[in-house]
C-alpha cells in the first residue's frame, strides 16, 4: 500500500481524497523527531503546506514526491529535494484569478477607504454624525506598476485594463506577449509609477527589495500593495515611510512573520490589512486541494507529476 504523510493542519478535501486512494499517516508538524522508524520506512509521498525543510526530506529515505498546497513553495527546500531525486509539485494556475480579484479589491479598499467607510456605517456614525469623509486618493489617473508579471501578475494587469489606468511592470525578463511598458529595474519602475503592486515569489533576490529607496521613489501620492510575500517588503521601512508620509497608503495581504502583524501597521488609517486571504475562497482552495491530490495520483499511477516546480528533476522533461 502506498503511504502518504499528511502534516499539520490539512485541507479536509486533501485528507478525504488521499484517504480514498492511499494509506495516510499524520503528524503534527514537519519535525524529523516525529518521524518514527515505521514512518521512515513507509512514507513515499507527502502533502505539504509550504513547510518542508531539508532535514525532513532527509528523515524520509523512501520519499518520492512532495505535493505542495500553494503556488508559492518557498517553505519547501526544493533544491535539496531535487538533489535527492524527490519531485516537488505546487498548485499554479488554479488560483490566479482569485488572487487577482482579491488584489483589485485590496487596491480599491486601500485607495477609497471602503473598509473604514463600512465600519463608519456599522458603528452608526452615518446616522449620528453624517457622511463619511471623502477619500483623499482615487484610482483615477493612476499609473500602476506590477513588480512581477507571471501567472497572477498578468491576471491582475488584465483586470486593471478596464479601469483606464496606465500599466507598467518590472521583471527580470521582458514578456514578449504584452504591450505594457517594461522597466529593467524595480527602482526605475517605482520612479515612473504612483501605485506599486508586488506579486513576486519569495526568493533570495526579492528579500526586502521594497525598501526606503523604493518607497521614496514611489512618492507622496504613492500606494503600495503587497499580495506576494511579506519577505519582499521591509516592514520597518514601510512603517517609517507611512509615518513620514513618504507614501500615501498601503494594502497588505502578506507579512514577514505571519500571523504576527506589526502593531504599528494597525495604527495607520491609510493602510488596509488582510490576513493572507488572496486565494481563500472555498472554490479556489478546493481546486488547490484537488491539484495536490491529482499530482500524487498522477505520480504514483503514471509516473508523471502534473505541475512540477522548476527545480524539480522532472521539470522540462517531455519524455516522462
Ligand atoms: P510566477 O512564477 O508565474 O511569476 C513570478 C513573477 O515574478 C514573474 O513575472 C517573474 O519574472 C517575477 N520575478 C521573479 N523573481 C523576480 C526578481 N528577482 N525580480 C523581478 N521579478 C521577478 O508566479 P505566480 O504569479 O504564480 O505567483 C507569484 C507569487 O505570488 C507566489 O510565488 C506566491 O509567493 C505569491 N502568492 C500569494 C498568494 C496570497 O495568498 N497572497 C496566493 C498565491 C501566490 P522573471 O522571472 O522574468 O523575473
Amino acid at each position: 500500500m502506498t503511504t502518504i504523510l499528511l502534516i499539520g493542519r490539512v485541507h479536509p478535501r486533501v485528507r478525504q481524497r488521499v484517504a480514498e486512494r492511499f494509506e495516510i499517516i499524520e503528524i503534527a508538524k514537519p519535525d524529523p523527531s516525529l518521524v518514527t522508524p515505521e514512518i521512515a520506512a513507509k512514507v513515499v509521498g507527502l502533502a505539504s503546506f509550504n513547510a518542508m525543510p531539508a532535514a525532513m526530506i532527509d528523515a524520509l529515505p523512501n520519499l518520492k514526491i512532495v505535493a505542495n498546497f500553494g503556488v508559492g513553495y518557498d517553505g519547501v527546500d526544493a533544491r535539496h529535494a531535487a538533489q535527492h531525486g524527490v519531485i516537488v509539485t505546487n498548485t499554479p494556475d488554479v488560483l490566479d484569478e482569485e488572487v487577482a480579484d482579491t488584489t483589485i479589491g485590496l487596491l480599491l479598499n486601500t485607495i477609497r477607504l471602503l473598509p473604514q467607510a463600512e465600519n463608519w456605517l456599522r458603528a452608526g456614525e452615518w446616522e449620528k454624525t453624517g457622511s463619511f469623509r471623502l477619500s483623499p486618493l482615487s484610482l483615477r489617473g493612476r499609473h500602476v506598476g506590477l513588480y512581477g508579471l507571471g501567472r497572477i501578475g498578468l491576471q491582475i494587469a488584465r483586470r486593471l485594463e478596464p479601469f483606464n489606468v496606465r500599466i507598467s511592470y518590472h521583471t527580470r525578463s521582458q514578456r514578449p506577449d504584452v504591450n505594457y511598458t517594461h522597466y529593467p529595474s524595480l527602482a526605475a519602475l517605482a520612479e515612473a509609477v504612483d501605485t506599486l503592486i508586488c506579486i513576486v515569489p519569495k526568493t533570495p533576490e526579492t528579500r526586502q527589495t521594497i525598501n526606503r529607496d523604493i518607497l521614496e521613489r514611489l512618492g507622496s501620492n504613492g500606494v503600495l500593495i503587497n499580495v506576494g510575500r511579506g519577505w519582499t517588503v521591509s516592514e520597518d521601512d514601510l512603517i517609517d515611510a507611512l509615518s513620514r508620509k513618504v507614501i500615501a497608503g498601503a494594502g497588505l495581504d502578506v507579512f514577514e512573520d505571519e500571523p504576527h502583524v506589526p502593531s504599528a501597521l494597525m495604527t495607520f488609517d491609510n493602510v488596509s490589512l488582510l490576513p493572507h486571504v488572496a486565494s481563500a475562497s472555498v472554490i479556489t482552495r478546493n481546486a488547490m486541494a484537488d491539484l495536490v491530490v491529482d499530482n500524487l495520483i498522477s505520480w504514483f499511477e503514471k509516473g508523471q507529476p502534473l505541475t512540477p516546480v522548476p527545480e524539480t528533476p522532472f521539470a522540462g522533461r517531455s519524455d516522462g
